[in-house]
Protein backbone atom coordinates (compact mmCIF):
# COMPACT_ATOMS: atom_id res chain seq x y z
CA UNK A 1 0.00 0.00 0.00
CA UNK A 2 2.99 2.45 0.65
CA UNK A 3 5.42 3.68 -1.48
CA UNK A 4 8.81 5.21 0.37
CA UNK A 5 8.41 8.74 0.23
CA UNK A 6 10.63 11.15 2.72
CA UNK A 7 8.96 14.90 2.69
CA UNK A 8 12.30 16.83 2.25
CA UNK A 9 13.55 15.27 -0.93
CA UNK A 10 11.12 17.11 -2.48
CA UNK A 11 13.21 20.37 -1.39
CA UNK A 12 16.47 19.50 -2.24
CA UNK A 13 18.92 22.75 -1.49
CA UNK A 14 20.93 23.67 -4.87
CA UNK A 15 24.16 22.23 -2.54
CA UNK A 16 22.95 18.72 -2.08
CA UNK A 17 21.37 19.13 -5.82
CA UNK A 18 24.90 19.92 -6.65
CA UNK A 19 27.48 17.69 -4.46
CA UNK A 20 28.60 14.29 -3.90
CA UNK A 21 27.81 12.19 -1.18
CA UNK A 22 30.15 10.43 0.66
CA UNK A 23 28.91 7.18 1.93
CA UNK A 24 29.72 5.81 5.20
CA UNK A 25 28.98 2.75 7.45
CA UNK A 26 26.68 2.50 10.48
CA UNK A 27 28.14 1.58 14.34
CA UNK A 28 27.95 -2.13 14.54
CA UNK A 29 30.37 -2.53 17.92
CA UNK A 30 31.75 -0.58 20.74
CA UNK A 31 34.29 2.22 19.59
CA UNK A 32 36.87 4.15 21.31
CA UNK A 33 38.64 7.44 20.64
CA UNK A 34 40.02 10.71 22.01
CA UNK A 35 36.94 12.54 20.98
CA UNK A 36 33.43 11.60 20.08
CA UNK A 37 31.26 14.27 17.95
CA UNK A 38 27.59 13.54 17.62
CA UNK A 39 26.61 15.20 14.37
CA UNK A 40 27.95 15.51 10.84
CA UNK A 41 26.87 19.04 9.67
CA UNK A 42 29.61 22.06 9.40
CA UNK A 43 29.88 22.03 13.46
CA UNK A 44 30.82 18.28 13.64
CA UNK A 45 33.40 18.59 10.41
CA UNK A 46 34.73 21.87 11.20
CA UNK A 47 34.96 20.76 14.80
CA UNK A 48 36.34 17.37 14.34
CA UNK A 49 38.66 18.79 11.67
CA UNK A 50 40.45 21.19 14.67
CA UNK A 51 40.45 17.91 16.90
CA UNK A 52 43.00 16.43 14.13
CA UNK A 53 44.68 19.25 14.02
CA UNK A 54 45.68 19.17 17.67
CA UNK A 55 46.48 15.46 17.54
CA UNK A 56 43.40 13.93 18.89
CA UNK A 57 42.19 10.50 17.43
CA UNK A 58 37.97 11.63 16.50
CA UNK A 59 35.24 9.46 15.30
CA UNK A 60 31.84 11.27 14.39
CA UNK A 61 28.36 9.63 14.11
CA UNK A 62 25.44 11.15 12.26
CA UNK A 63 21.80 10.10 12.33
CA UNK A 64 21.38 10.74 8.64
CA UNK A 65 24.01 11.51 6.23
CA UNK A 66 26.23 13.82 6.65
CA UNK A 67 26.07 17.15 5.71
CA UNK A 68 22.20 16.73 4.87
CA UNK A 69 20.73 18.84 8.03
CA UNK A 70 20.26 22.28 8.30
CA UNK A 71 23.83 23.08 6.92
CA UNK A 72 23.08 21.48 3.38
CA UNK A 73 20.49 24.24 3.70
CA UNK A 74 21.72 27.26 4.70
CA UNK A 75 22.55 29.99 2.53
CA UNK A 76 26.51 30.36 3.38
CA UNK A 77 27.18 34.07 3.63
CA UNK A 78 30.44 33.75 5.56
CA UNK A 79 30.24 37.23 7.97
CA UNK A 80 30.28 38.44 10.97
CA UNK A 81 27.20 41.22 10.18
CA UNK A 82 24.66 38.86 11.85
CA UNK A 83 21.80 40.94 11.25
CA UNK A 84 21.02 44.15 13.17
CA UNK A 85 23.14 43.41 16.00
CA UNK A 86 25.96 44.85 17.40
CA UNK A 87 24.05 48.33 18.95
CA UNK A 88 22.01 45.73 20.75
CA UNK A 89 25.18 43.42 21.30
CA UNK A 90 26.81 46.78 23.15
CA UNK A 91 24.52 47.45 25.24
CA UNK A 92 23.84 43.51 26.22
CA UNK A 93 27.82 42.21 27.13
CA UNK A 94 29.74 45.89 26.84
CA UNK A 95 32.18 47.29 24.45
CA UNK A 96 34.61 45.08 25.31
CA UNK A 97 32.88 42.07 24.97
CA UNK A 98 30.97 42.98 21.77
CA UNK A 99 34.61 43.77 20.45
CA UNK A 100 36.00 39.95 21.07
CA UNK A 101 32.62 38.86 19.96
CA UNK A 102 33.30 40.52 16.05
CA UNK A 103 36.96 39.39 16.48
CA UNK A 104 36.13 35.77 17.33
CA UNK A 105 33.97 35.89 14.08
CA UNK A 106 36.38 37.75 11.62
CA UNK A 107 39.18 34.99 13.07
CA UNK A 108 36.60 32.23 11.72
CA UNK A 109 36.06 33.53 8.63
CA UNK A 110 39.42 34.06 8.33
CA UNK A 111 40.40 30.76 9.27
CA UNK A 112 38.18 29.25 6.41
CA UNK A 113 39.86 31.31 4.01
CA UNK A 114 43.14 30.55 4.99
CA UNK A 115 41.89 26.78 4.79
CA UNK A 116 40.44 26.63 1.25
CA UNK A 117 43.61 28.32 0.17
CA UNK A 118 45.92 26.11 2.14
CA UNK A 119 44.37 22.69 0.99
CA UNK A 120 43.41 24.58 -2.57
CA UNK A 121 39.85 23.65 -2.52
CA UNK A 122 37.27 24.37 -5.23
CA UNK A 123 34.09 25.59 -3.61
CA UNK A 124 33.45 28.75 -5.07
CA UNK A 125 34.41 31.30 -2.21
CA UNK A 126 34.32 35.24 -3.45
CA UNK A 127 34.95 37.80 -1.50
CA UNK A 128 32.16 40.20 -1.06
CA UNK A 129 30.70 43.34 0.52
CA UNK A 130 27.60 42.64 3.36
CA UNK A 131 24.72 44.88 3.02
CA UNK A 132 21.85 45.64 5.10
CA UNK A 133 19.29 47.89 3.77
CA UNK A 134 16.31 49.80 4.50
CA UNK A 135 13.06 50.90 2.62
CA UNK A 136 11.68 52.16 5.66
CA UNK A 137 12.43 55.29 8.03
CA UNK A 138 11.93 53.51 10.96
CA UNK A 139 15.11 50.62 9.29
CA UNK A 140 17.26 54.03 9.09
CA UNK A 141 16.83 54.76 12.20
CA UNK A 142 18.45 51.18 13.20
CA UNK A 143 20.94 51.48 10.41
CA UNK A 144 22.54 54.76 11.70
CA UNK A 145 22.71 53.26 15.23
CA UNK A 146 24.22 50.24 13.89
CA UNK A 147 26.42 52.21 11.95
CA UNK A 148 27.61 53.61 15.44
CA UNK A 149 28.56 50.27 16.67
CA UNK A 150 30.05 49.63 13.54
CA UNK A 151 32.53 52.79 14.34
CA UNK A 152 32.91 51.91 18.23
CA UNK A 153 34.10 48.53 17.57
CA UNK A 154 35.95 49.65 14.39
CA UNK A 155 34.51 47.72 12.02
CA UNK A 156 35.21 48.35 8.27
CA UNK A 157 31.87 49.71 6.38
CA UNK A 158 30.27 51.76 4.22
CA UNK A 159 27.10 53.94 4.42
CA UNK A 160 24.73 54.30 1.27
CA UNK A 161 21.74 55.79 0.16
CA UNK A 162 21.24 54.07 -2.84
CA UNK A 163 21.84 50.84 -4.27
CA UNK A 164 21.71 49.01 -7.99
CA UNK A 165 19.05 46.73 -7.59
CA UNK A 166 16.59 48.61 -5.59
CA UNK A 167 15.87 52.39 -5.75
CA UNK A 168 13.37 52.90 -3.62
CA UNK A 169 15.89 52.02 -0.82
CA UNK A 170 16.89 54.64 1.75
CA UNK A 171 19.71 53.57 3.41
CA UNK A 172 22.38 50.65 3.61
CA UNK A 173 24.93 49.48 5.34
CA UNK A 174 27.88 47.47 4.13
CA UNK A 175 30.45 45.63 6.25
CA UNK A 176 33.13 45.26 3.54
CA UNK A 177 35.87 42.13 3.07
CA UNK A 178 33.13 39.08 3.84
CA UNK A 179 32.51 36.23 1.76
CA UNK A 180 30.65 33.62 0.35
CA UNK A 181 30.76 29.90 -0.64
CA UNK A 182 29.55 26.67 -1.75
CA UNK A 183 29.42 25.30 1.68
CA UNK A 184 29.57 21.55 0.86
CA UNK A 185 32.59 21.75 -1.60
CA UNK A 186 33.97 23.25 1.23
CA UNK A 187 32.95 20.55 3.65
CA UNK A 188 33.12 17.67 1.48
CA UNK A 189 37.13 18.65 0.97
CA UNK A 190 37.38 18.59 4.76
CA UNK A 191 35.84 15.37 5.26
CA UNK A 192 38.02 13.81 2.65
CA UNK A 193 41.24 15.36 5.06
CA UNK A 194 39.50 13.80 7.73
CA UNK A 195 39.51 10.01 5.78
CA UNK A 196 43.16 10.73 5.12
CA UNK A 197 43.69 11.47 9.12
CA UNK A 198 42.03 8.10 10.14
CA UNK A 199 38.95 9.96 11.75
CA UNK A 200 36.06 7.10 11.95
CA UNK A 201 32.91 8.08 10.43
CA UNK A 202 29.40 6.95 10.46
CA UNK A 203 26.18 7.92 9.24
CA UNK A 204 22.71 5.87 10.31
CA UNK A 205 23.91 6.14 13.68
CA UNK A 206 21.63 7.97 16.04
CA UNK A 207 23.31 8.93 19.69
CA UNK A 208 20.37 8.52 22.17
CA UNK A 209 21.91 8.71 25.72
CA UNK A 210 25.64 9.84 27.48
CA UNK A 211 27.06 7.83 30.15
CA UNK A 212 28.49 10.03 32.19
CA UNK A 213 31.91 9.69 33.97
CA UNK A 214 35.81 10.25 33.28
CA UNK A 215 35.68 8.10 30.29
CA UNK A 216 31.91 9.06 29.16
CA UNK A 217 30.31 7.21 26.26
CA UNK A 218 27.52 7.83 23.99
CA UNK A 219 25.01 5.57 23.43
CA UNK A 220 23.65 4.56 20.11
CA UNK A 221 20.46 3.57 19.53
CA UNK A 222 21.72 0.30 18.48
CA UNK A 223 22.87 0.18 22.36
CA UNK A 224 26.60 0.40 21.28
CA UNK A 225 28.65 2.46 23.34
CA UNK A 226 31.15 4.67 21.73
CA UNK A 227 33.38 5.86 24.79
CA UNK A 228 36.20 8.64 24.56
CA UNK A 229 37.88 11.00 26.41
CA UNK A 230 35.62 13.98 25.66
CA UNK A 231 32.22 14.20 24.11
CA UNK A 232 31.38 17.37 21.64
CA UNK A 233 27.50 17.72 21.30
CA UNK A 234 26.96 19.30 17.24
CA UNK A 235 23.76 17.32 16.73
CA UNK A 236 22.12 21.22 16.48
CA UNK A 237 19.43 20.79 18.84
CA UNK A 238 21.72 19.19 21.89
CA UNK A 239 21.00 15.05 21.90
CA UNK A 240 21.79 15.23 24.79
CA UNK A 241 20.62 17.52 28.07
CA UNK A 242 22.52 16.50 31.08
CA UNK A 243 20.36 19.09 32.70
CA UNK A 244 21.34 21.99 31.01
CA UNK A 245 17.50 22.42 30.26
CA UNK A 246 18.21 23.36 26.53
CA UNK A 247 14.58 22.49 25.90
CA UNK A 248 13.44 25.83 28.03
CA UNK A 249 16.52 27.98 26.69
CA UNK A 250 16.34 27.54 22.44
CA UNK A 251 13.99 27.52 20.09
CA UNK A 252 14.33 26.59 16.43
CA UNK A 253 13.52 28.76 13.54
CA UNK A 254 12.11 28.34 10.38
CA UNK A 255 13.66 30.12 6.87
CA UNK A 256 13.31 29.54 2.96
CA UNK A 257 15.11 29.68 0.33
CA UNK A 258 14.75 30.28 -3.61
CA UNK A 259 17.16 29.79 -6.18
CA UNK A 260 16.29 30.91 -9.67
CA UNK A 261 17.73 32.59 -12.59
CA UNK A 262 16.54 36.35 -12.76
CA UNK A 263 16.79 38.33 -15.29
CA UNK A 264 18.68 41.16 -14.38
CA UNK A 265 21.93 40.51 -12.41
CA UNK A 266 22.57 40.52 -9.30
CA UNK A 267 25.02 43.25 -7.85
CA UNK A 268 28.46 42.84 -6.46
CA UNK A 269 27.32 41.85 -2.87
CA UNK A 270 25.48 40.33 -0.18
CA UNK A 271 22.38 41.76 0.45
CA UNK A 272 19.97 41.54 3.94
CA UNK A 273 16.75 43.45 3.85
CA UNK A 274 16.03 44.85 7.56
CA UNK A 275 11.99 45.65 6.90
CA UNK A 276 10.01 42.52 7.50
CA UNK A 277 9.27 40.58 5.95
CA UNK A 278 13.30 40.51 5.90
CA UNK A 279 14.69 39.22 2.69
CA UNK A 280 18.20 38.03 1.94
CA UNK A 281 20.00 37.82 -1.71
CA UNK A 282 23.21 36.25 -3.09
CA UNK A 283 24.80 34.86 -6.03
CA UNK A 284 25.81 31.03 -6.25
CA UNK A 285 27.30 29.43 -9.16
CA UNK A 286 24.86 26.23 -11.27
CA UNK A 287 26.30 24.57 -13.64
CA UNK A 288 28.69 27.08 -14.76
CA UNK A 289 25.81 29.83 -14.48
CA UNK A 290 25.47 32.69 -11.94
CA UNK A 291 21.72 32.02 -10.05
CA UNK A 292 20.32 33.90 -7.21
CA UNK A 293 19.35 33.15 -3.62
CA UNK A 294 16.28 34.81 -2.34
CA UNK A 295 15.83 33.77 1.04
CA UNK A 296 14.45 34.94 4.51
CA UNK A 297 10.66 34.74 5.46
CA UNK A 298 11.76 33.31 9.28
CA UNK A 299 9.11 32.65 11.25
CA UNK A 300 8.83 30.16 14.40
CA UNK A 301 8.85 26.66 13.47
CA UNK A 302 5.57 25.10 13.07
CA UNK A 303 3.64 28.21 13.35
CA UNK A 304 4.16 30.38 9.82
CA UNK A 305 0.80 29.32 8.47
CA UNK A 306 0.84 27.49 4.86
CA UNK A 307 4.63 27.34 3.92
CA UNK A 308 3.93 27.62 0.39
CA UNK A 309 3.05 31.06 0.74
CA UNK A 310 6.81 32.19 2.31
CA UNK A 311 7.99 30.53 -1.46
CA UNK A 312 5.64 32.89 -3.49
CA UNK A 313 6.46 35.71 -0.79
CA UNK A 314 10.45 35.21 -2.03
CA UNK A 315 9.38 34.61 -5.68
CA UNK A 316 7.01 37.94 -5.38
CA UNK A 317 10.50 39.87 -3.75
CA UNK A 318 12.70 38.36 -6.56
CA UNK A 319 10.09 39.33 -9.39
CA UNK A 320 9.54 42.72 -8.11
CA UNK A 321 13.88 43.03 -7.72
CA UNK A 322 15.59 41.36 -10.37
CA UNK A 323 12.74 39.35 -12.63
CA UNK A 324 12.52 35.40 -12.56
CA UNK A 325 13.33 33.48 -15.46
CA UNK A 326 13.71 30.21 -13.40
CA UNK A 327 13.01 28.82 -10.48
CA UNK A 328 15.44 26.06 -10.23
CA UNK A 329 14.79 25.06 -6.22
CA UNK A 330 13.33 25.66 -3.39
CA UNK A 331 13.71 24.69 0.11
CA UNK A 332 13.34 25.78 3.51
CA UNK A 333 15.01 24.69 7.13
CA UNK A 334 15.53 25.70 10.66
CA UNK A 335 18.01 27.16 13.10
CA UNK A 336 18.26 27.05 16.64
CA UNK A 337 18.16 30.43 18.51
CA UNK A 338 19.05 31.06 21.85
CA UNK A 339 17.36 32.95 24.29
CA UNK A 340 19.91 35.99 24.40
CA UNK A 341 20.54 35.44 20.92
CA UNK A 342 24.07 34.53 21.45
CA UNK A 343 25.48 31.22 20.46
CA UNK A 344 25.99 28.33 23.65
CA UNK A 345 29.34 26.84 23.01
CA UNK A 346 31.54 25.31 25.65
CA UNK A 347 30.68 22.66 28.13
CA UNK A 348 27.07 21.40 28.35
CA UNK A 349 26.89 22.46 32.11
CA UNK A 350 29.78 23.98 34.69
CA UNK A 351 29.33 20.46 36.59
CA UNK A 352 30.61 18.71 33.00
CA UNK A 353 33.97 18.50 32.57
CA UNK A 354 34.32 16.25 29.37
CA UNK A 355 30.59 17.32 27.52
CA UNK A 356 31.03 20.11 25.40
CA UNK A 357 28.10 21.65 23.38
CA UNK A 358 27.95 24.11 20.13
CA UNK A 359 24.60 25.03 19.30
CA UNK A 360 22.06 28.42 18.68
CA UNK A 361 23.93 30.03 16.43
CA UNK A 362 20.41 32.23 14.87
CA UNK A 363 20.89 31.63 11.03
CA UNK A 364 25.01 32.66 11.35
CA UNK A 365 26.50 29.43 11.70
CA UNK A 366 29.30 29.34 8.91
CA UNK A 367 31.61 31.81 11.38
CA UNK A 368 30.15 30.58 14.99
CA UNK A 369 30.26 26.74 13.87
CA UNK A 370 34.61 27.82 13.29
CA UNK A 371 34.68 30.19 16.73
CA UNK A 372 33.00 26.67 18.28
CA UNK A 373 35.36 24.18 17.27
CA UNK A 374 38.75 26.26 18.20
CA UNK A 375 37.33 27.20 21.47
CA UNK A 376 36.08 23.54 22.31
CA UNK A 377 39.75 22.91 21.40
CA UNK A 378 41.66 25.28 23.53
CA UNK A 379 39.06 24.28 26.45
CA UNK A 380 39.90 20.08 25.53
CA UNK A 381 43.79 21.63 25.74
CA UNK A 382 43.21 23.27 28.80
CA UNK A 383 44.39 26.58 27.44
CA UNK A 384 42.62 29.74 27.64
CA UNK A 385 40.39 31.20 25.29
CA UNK A 386 39.18 34.72 24.93
CA UNK A 387 35.90 33.99 23.89
CA UNK A 388 34.82 31.39 26.91
CA UNK A 389 32.92 33.56 28.94
CA UNK A 390 30.41 35.02 26.04
CA UNK A 391 29.45 31.87 24.75
CA UNK A 392 29.92 29.54 28.06
CA UNK A 393 26.60 27.69 27.87
CA UNK A 394 26.32 28.68 31.80
CA UNK A 395 26.49 32.46 31.44
CA UNK A 396 23.96 34.45 33.37
CA UNK A 397 20.90 35.88 32.07
CA UNK A 398 20.21 39.23 32.40
CA UNK A 399 16.31 40.39 33.54
CA UNK A 400 14.78 41.30 30.26
CA UNK A 401 16.09 37.93 28.85
CA UNK A 402 14.34 36.22 31.66
CA UNK A 403 11.24 37.77 30.28
CA UNK A 404 11.37 36.17 26.48
CA UNK A 405 12.15 32.97 28.24
CA UNK A 406 9.43 32.92 30.10
CA UNK A 407 7.50 33.82 27.03
CA UNK A 408 9.28 31.21 24.68
CA UNK A 409 8.25 28.94 27.50
CA UNK A 410 4.66 29.88 27.53
CA UNK A 411 4.52 29.33 23.79
CA UNK A 412 5.90 25.84 24.18
CA UNK A 413 3.71 25.02 26.87
CA UNK A 414 0.87 26.29 24.50
CA UNK A 415 2.28 23.95 22.07
CA UNK A 416 2.22 21.05 24.62
CA UNK A 417 -2.24 21.31 24.89
CA UNK A 418 -3.37 23.36 22.51
CA UNK A 419 -3.41 21.16 19.38
CA UNK A 420 -4.32 18.47 22.01
CA UNK A 421 -7.69 20.13 23.11
CA UNK A 422 -8.45 22.09 19.73
CA UNK A 423 -10.83 19.08 17.96
CA UNK A 424 -11.53 19.01 14.20
CA UNK A 425 -14.42 18.67 11.70
CA UNK A 426 -11.68 17.63 8.96
CA UNK A 427 -12.00 13.89 7.90
CA UNK A 428 -9.47 11.66 5.38
CA UNK A 429 -12.53 12.38 2.45
CA UNK A 430 -11.71 16.73 2.82
CA UNK A 431 -7.74 16.14 2.04
CA UNK A 432 -7.12 16.59 -1.46
CA UNK A 433 -4.78 14.20 -3.41
CA UNK A 434 -1.19 15.57 -2.00
CA UNK A 435 -2.24 17.38 0.80
CA UNK A 436 -1.81 16.36 4.41
CA UNK A 437 -3.62 17.51 7.42
CA UNK A 438 -5.33 16.91 11.08
CA UNK A 439 -8.42 15.03 10.64
CA UNK A 440 -10.69 13.08 13.04
CA UNK A 441 -10.32 9.21 11.68
CA UNK A 442 -12.21 6.59 13.63
CA UNK A 443 -13.39 9.06 16.23
CA UNK A 444 -9.79 9.60 17.06
CA UNK A 445 -7.77 13.06 15.62
CA UNK A 446 -4.50 12.01 13.72
CA UNK A 447 -2.21 13.51 11.50
CA UNK A 448 -3.26 12.18 7.42
CA UNK A 449 -1.62 12.60 4.29
CA UNK A 450 -3.25 11.71 0.58
CA UNK A 451 -0.76 11.03 -1.51
CA UNK A 452 -0.97 11.91 -5.35
CA UNK A 453 -2.27 8.05 -6.01
CA UNK A 454 -4.53 8.00 -3.09
CA UNK A 455 -2.63 6.16 -0.48
CA UNK A 456 -3.53 7.26 2.87
CA UNK A 457 -0.52 7.65 5.94
CA UNK A 458 -1.66 8.45 8.97
CA UNK A 459 0.50 9.16 11.93
CA UNK A 460 -0.32 10.12 15.59
CA UNK A 461 0.77 13.86 16.09
CA UNK A 462 2.78 13.91 19.23
CA UNK A 463 6.05 14.49 19.01
CA UNK A 464 7.99 11.62 20.13
CA UNK A 465 10.90 14.44 22.06
CA UNK A 466 8.60 16.28 24.50
CA UNK A 467 5.28 15.81 23.49
CA UNK A 468 4.02 18.83 21.57
CA UNK A 469 1.55 18.48 18.83
CA UNK A 470 2.94 18.61 15.37
CA UNK A 471 1.78 20.72 12.36
CA UNK A 472 1.33 20.29 8.74
CA UNK A 473 4.19 21.50 6.58
CA UNK A 474 2.85 21.37 2.93
CA UNK A 475 4.98 22.29 1.15
CA UNK A 476 7.80 19.98 3.03
CA UNK A 477 5.51 17.34 3.56
CA UNK A 478 6.49 17.45 6.82
CA UNK A 479 5.02 16.63 10.25
CA UNK A 480 6.68 19.98 11.89
CA UNK A 481 6.85 20.49 16.07
CA UNK A 482 6.68 23.86 16.56
CA UNK A 483 8.61 23.46 20.16
CA UNK A 484 11.78 22.26 19.43
CA UNK A 485 11.87 21.65 15.12
CA UNK A 486 11.98 17.66 15.01
CA UNK A 487 10.71 17.16 11.86
CA UNK A 488 9.08 14.36 10.51
CA UNK A 489 8.07 12.63 7.41
CA UNK A 490 4.86 11.46 6.02
CA UNK A 491 5.42 8.04 6.99
CA UNK A 492 6.53 9.40 11.13
CA UNK A 493 10.04 8.79 10.20
CA UNK A 494 12.80 11.43 12.02
CA UNK A 495 13.29 13.80 8.98
CA UNK A 496 15.44 16.35 11.34
CA UNK A 497 15.88 16.06 15.34
CA UNK A 498 16.31 16.59 18.15
CA UNK A 499 13.38 13.92 18.28
CA UNK A 500 15.11 9.96 18.26
CA UNK A 501 11.92 7.80 17.50
CA UNK A 502 9.72 8.12 14.67
CA UNK A 503 5.85 9.77 15.22
CA UNK A 504 3.64 6.49 16.06
CA UNK A 505 1.86 4.74 13.37
CA UNK A 506 -0.71 2.66 15.88
CA UNK A 507 -4.01 3.72 13.26
CA UNK A 508 -4.94 1.02 10.73
CA UNK A 509 -4.29 2.73 7.55
CA UNK A 510 -6.60 2.48 4.23
C1 LIG B 1 17.58 29.15 5.71
C2 LIG B 1 18.85 29.34 6.46
C3 LIG B 1 19.86 30.13 5.91
C4 LIG B 1 21.07 30.28 6.58
N1 LIG B 1 22.03 31.06 6.03
C5 LIG B 1 23.18 31.25 6.68
C6 LIG B 1 24.18 32.10 6.15
O1 LIG B 1 24.02 32.70 5.08
N2 LIG B 1 25.33 32.26 6.84
C7 LIG B 1 25.52 31.64 8.04
O2 LIG B 1 26.56 31.85 8.65
N3 LIG B 1 24.60 30.80 8.56
C8 LIG B 1 23.44 30.60 7.91
N4 LIG B 1 22.50 29.78 8.43
C9 LIG B 1 22.80 29.04 9.66
C10 LIG B 1 23.64 27.79 9.41
O3 LIG B 1 23.22 27.16 8.22
C11 LIG B 1 23.50 26.85 10.61
O4 LIG B 1 23.79 27.55 11.78
C12 LIG B 1 24.45 25.66 10.51
O5 LIG B 1 24.32 25.03 9.26
C13 LIG B 1 24.18 24.67 11.63
O6 LIG B 1 25.07 23.61 11.43
P1 LIG B 1 25.15 22.41 12.46
O7 LIG B 1 26.26 21.55 12.04
O8 LIG B 1 25.18 22.95 13.85
O9 LIG B 1 23.74 21.66 12.31
P2 LIG B 1 23.29 20.63 11.16
O10 LIG B 1 23.81 21.00 9.85
O11 LIG B 1 21.80 20.49 11.29
O12 LIG B 1 23.98 19.28 11.58
C14 LIG B 1 23.58 18.53 12.70
C15 LIG B 1 23.75 17.07 12.37
O13 LIG B 1 23.51 16.32 13.56
C16 LIG B 1 22.84 15.13 13.22
N5 LIG B 1 22.12 14.67 14.42
C17 LIG B 1 21.08 15.26 15.06
N6 LIG B 1 20.71 14.53 16.12
C18 LIG B 1 21.55 13.45 16.17
C19 LIG B 1 21.66 12.33 17.05
N7 LIG B 1 20.84 12.15 18.09
N8 LIG B 1 22.63 11.42 16.78
C20 LIG B 1 23.48 11.56 15.72
N9 LIG B 1 23.40 12.61 14.87
C21 LIG B 1 22.46 13.55 15.09
C22 LIG B 1 21.90 15.52 12.09
O14 LIG B 1 21.54 14.40 11.29
C23 LIG B 1 22.74 16.55 11.34
O15 LIG B 1 23.43 15.98 10.25
C24 LIG B 1 21.27 29.64 7.81
C25 LIG B 1 20.26 28.87 8.38
C26 LIG B 1 19.05 28.73 7.73
C27 LIG B 1 17.97 27.95 8.38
Amino acid sequence: MEQEHKGLEQAKSLWIADSQKHSFPAVHEDLTADVIIVGGGITGIATAFEMTERGLDVIIIDADQLLQGTTGHTTAKITSQHDVYYHELIQQIGMPKARLYVEANENAKELIQARVKKYDIDCQLEVKDAYLYTKEESGVKKLKKELDAYKQLGIDREWKTSLPFAADIKAALAMTQQAQFHPLHYLNALIDQLVERGVRIYEQTTAVDVKEGNRPAVITKDGHHLTGRYIISCSHFPFYDGKGLYFTRIHPEQSYVVAAKTTKPLPDGMYLGIDQPAHSLRTAEWHGEEVVLIGGEGHKTGQGGDESAHYEGLERFGEATLGIEEVLYRWSTHDMVTMDQIPYIGRLTKHHQNIFVATGFRKWGMTTSHVAATLIGDLIEGKSNPYESIFTPSRPVSDSFVKDFVKENSNVAANLISGKLKRTDQTIDDLKPGEGGIVSYEHKKCGAFKSEDGNIFLVDTTCTHLGCEVAWNNSDRTWDCPCHGSRFSITGEVVEGPAKKPLKRSYKEQ
